[in-house]
């Protein structure tokens, strides 16, 4: 199976600069930013995309939560910051190797709903 470029970010195989990382996920940089501040989030569990998580992700899932709150506040856009996931090739996710998108710096209001 070939490694998706996530899993060669993981494995050190492809160079990019690294934020944060634990035993469960890292947090990186992303390469071509969407916002002033654009942070990828993605699990070590090479999981394609959200919507095939199962019940035994539960804490996974919630740690990234949790490093995302974090984050945010090391990086004082805390108050200000957006997270999403694309989920499936029709939703814009073009790597499957499922990452949460943080970004800051940018006023999003008028493209989400909110
Ligand atoms: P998605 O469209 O949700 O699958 O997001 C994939 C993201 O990965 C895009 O925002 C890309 O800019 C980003 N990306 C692709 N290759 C790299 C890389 N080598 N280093 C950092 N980010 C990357």
């Amino acid at each position: 199976m070939t490694k998706t470029i996530f899993q060669k970010i993981i494995d050190r195989e492809v160079p990019s600069k690294i934020l944060f990382e634990d035993d469960k996920c890292i947090v990186i940089e992303d390469i071509a930013p969407k916002a002033p501040i654009h942070l990828l989030v993605i699990p070590k569990k090479p999981i394609k995309k959200l919507s095939e998580v199962k019940p035994g992700d539960k804490n996974l899932l919630g740690h990234l939560m949790i490093v995302i709150s974090e984050i945010t506040k090391e990086l004082n856009i805390e108050d200000a910051f957006n997270i999403i996931i694309n989920n499936g090739k029709e939703a814009g996710q073009t790597v499957f190797h499922l990452h949460i998108h943080i970004l800051a710096g940018k006023n999003f209001s008028g493209f989400f709903p909110g």
